[in-house]
């Protein structure tokens, strides 16, 4: 099958990915499912990975290199092993990007994401920008009829991380309350389309590209502002003295610490975006009763609830499509910001 491997890191992120042609994956237990890539999302976390920020997390001895990433995918039931019965050969699915173990106590909380025997296809484990990737049946959503794999890839990943921290945020958000969304990228338009669905706040939303602005206008934020260098300001003044929540889908390159100062009192940040390190003087926390918390990916059931807002039109994804073997200038694109939305790669 085609694929592209990922052979080394590099801080800048100027290497290219070897297209190659490599044995398709096999099962090798009977809840594994094995799925013709239909598409993948291209993630942040993928220029990350080949940065080498993970390396001390998944990569410490260094052995792992060459494999394949690609976490945000969606497809065909290929084959499967011989003990799943809820999905066959030919069924479209989305791919929830955690494979959990299902017997561990967070798993039986349904907190897929904290599972303490699970495993991450596409980060440290061959993943979906191939032709054909291997995951488990309790990892796997049947799409309804008329959804196609490629207007969906994304919503496994960047979808869900949007999702659950917009339901986090909406549990905090009374109607006229406001919401910052920091960064309208493939998570941002997400978000702001989720808190619509199930929130009453308002929402503003902060890019400094003028095509994610007026992506961000056409979902209706409430406020969209360029994140100039009275950003803090303008945000407390049309919020009275702070946003009630804000979420930070950047979390570096610096915006980490203008994030804080935007929440107001007894408010919260959540933090999606990663990379940068938060910096704030303890006093400032204490009397300002800010609190601060990440928000990891999404479980299962978000998964399935963010595929009904999706079928019935209330969050879609916004997407630009790449063929496989342009991988590379889709992850150019990427850095560069040439597009709005999420990049696809179809195999
Ligand atoms: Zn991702
Ligand atoms: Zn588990």
């Amino acid at each position: 099958m085609k694929a592209a491997m990922l052979y080394e890191y590099d801080p800048a992120v100027n290497i290219n990915l070897k297209l190659e042609e490599v044995k398709p994956p096999e099962i090798t237990a009977p809840d594994e499912v094995i799925v013709r890539v239909g598409a993948a999302g291209l993630c942040r976390t993928d220029l990350h990975i080949i940065e080498g920020i993970w390396k001390p997390t998944m990569d410490p001895e260094g052995h792992l290199l060459p494999y394949i990433m690609g976490h945000e995918n969606a497809g065909w039931v290929e084959d499967v092993g011989s003990g799943v019965k809820s999905v066959k050969p030919g069924d479209a699915v989305i791919c929830h990007p955690f494979r959990s173990c299902g017997v561990c106590l967070n798993c039986r909380h349904g907190e897929d994401m904290h599972c303490e025997a699970g495993s991450f296809p596409g980060l440290g484990m061959n993943g979906g920008f191939a032709e054909y990737f291997v995951t488990s049946e309790r990892s796997l959503i049947k799409l309804k009829k008329g959804i196609v794999p490629l207007e969906v890839a994304p919503l496994a990943d960047a979808g869900i991380t949007a999702y659950r921290v917009a339901k986090k945020a909406a549990r905090l958000l009374r109607p006229g309350g406001y919401c910052v969304l920091l960064g309208i990228g493939g998570l941002g338009h997400i978000s702001l389309q989720s808190l619509h669905a199930i929130s009453g706040c308002r929402i503003i939303a902060i890019d400094k590209e003028p095509a994610a602005q007026k992506l961000a206008k056409e979902l209706g934020a409430d406020v969209v502002l360029d994140g100039g260098p009275n950003v803090i300001e303008e945000v407390r003044e049309i919020t009275g003295g702070g946003a009630h929540v804000v979420i930070d889908f950047v979390g570096e390159l610096g915006l980490e610490n203008l994030c804080w100062k935007m929440v107001r009192k007894g408010g919260q940040l959540f933090v999606v975006g990663y990379g940068g390190k938060i910096e704030m003087p303890t006093i400032q926390l204490v009397i300002e009763e800010i609190n601060i918390g990440g928000s990891l990916v999404g479980n299962y059931t978000e998964l399935v609830e963010l595929m009904e807002l999706n079928a019935d039109g209330k969050v879609k994804m916004h997407y630009t499509e790449y063929n496989l073997a342009d991988i590379n200038t889709a992850i150019d694109d990427f850095k560069h910001r040439r597009f709005t939305g999420r990049g696809v790669i179809v195999p």
